[in-house]
């Protein structure tokens, strides 16, 4: 509250350099503020979307875990959510990535395949991807350097983050899932691993905050697909040796429940 003492900033979450800090008391005193209320205006225009995008989840994640596999969104219902984002279909037949408004089924095959407004989801994250940051990093870094950059990048594990990293790898790896008959919890299922050495492609998908795990797994979520579109699947690890990376800050989230019979009668907890 303006007139409250001046905080000292060099111990909070985002240490200044004291010359900074004395120009943000100086400009805080002439607007009445207090050094970190200055500081909270200036970080609420720098990461409010002045879209007022949010995260769109067709359904909770925790479902999906106990063995929900089946349900009624459509990739035309996600669609009118989002253009770009990750998910599964029905029947656990595959993983999916969102990108430039087209979907692609990453399938236990290996193959990744454009699919169509019929096919459905029992679980898909999608927002329309407007990035407000971007960055380029040449130079080859381990999986364990590449996972320290995004926690440099992010400011903030509290928020959502859509993220879109076009980049060269000299090797990733990952998984599909295959088609399952049964509602076996995911636990159970036996995922088909990838690996590639030399490629070049995008990874698309979101840092969720660690509290919202029920809802969609938390922390780093994101999909591979090649340049060509013609392979890809859920990164486990990688090793970058370019990247160009762009970041979208959402702070709004919006969850939709199914209305399906399993659904409504499932013990989630
Ligand atoms: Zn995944």
């Amino acid at each position: 509250m303006p007139g409250m003492p001046s905080q000292d900033l060099s111990s909070s979450p985002f240490p200044l350099p004291e010359a900074l800090q004395r120009r943000l008391v100086e400009a805080g005193e002439q607007l009445g503020l207090s050094p970190s209320e200055t500081m909270e205006r200036a970080l609420n225009r720098l990461l409010r979307d002045p879209h007022g995008s949010a995260v769109y989840l067709s359904s909770p994640v925790d479902a999906l875990m106990k063995g929900l596999y089946e349900e009624n969104t459509t990739i035309g219902d996600l669609k009118r959510h989002g253009d770009f984002g990750l998910g599964t279909f029905n029947d656990l037949d595959g993983e999916m990535v969102m990108v430039d408004g087209k979907v692609y089924q990453l399938r236990d095959d290996g193959g990744a395949y454009e699919v169509g407004d019929d096919v459905k989801t029992p679980f898909a994250c999608v927002t329309f991807f407007r990035p407000m940051s971007t960055d380029e990093i040449d130079g080859e870094l381990d999986y364990a350097g590449f996972k320290n950059l995004l926690d440099r990048i992010i400011p903030s594990e509290n928020m959502f983050f859509a993220i879109r990293i076009d980049g060269e790898f000299e090797h990733i790896s990952g998984w599909t899932v295959p088609k399952q008959e049964c509602q076996r919890p995911i636990a159970e299922v036996k995922p088909c691993p990838f690996e590639y050495r030399q490629i070049t492609g995008m990874l698309a998908g979101f840092y969720a905050p660690r509290f919202i795990k029920s809802f969609v797994m938390s922390g780093y979520h994101l999909h591979f697909l090649s340049a060509d579109r013609r392979v890809g699947g859920h990164l486990y690890q990688c090793r970058p040796t370019r990247l160009h990376i762009s970041l979208q800050f959402i702070s709004k989230l919006e969850l939709s429940l199914p209305i399906t019979l399993d659904y409504l009668t499932a013990k989630l907890l």
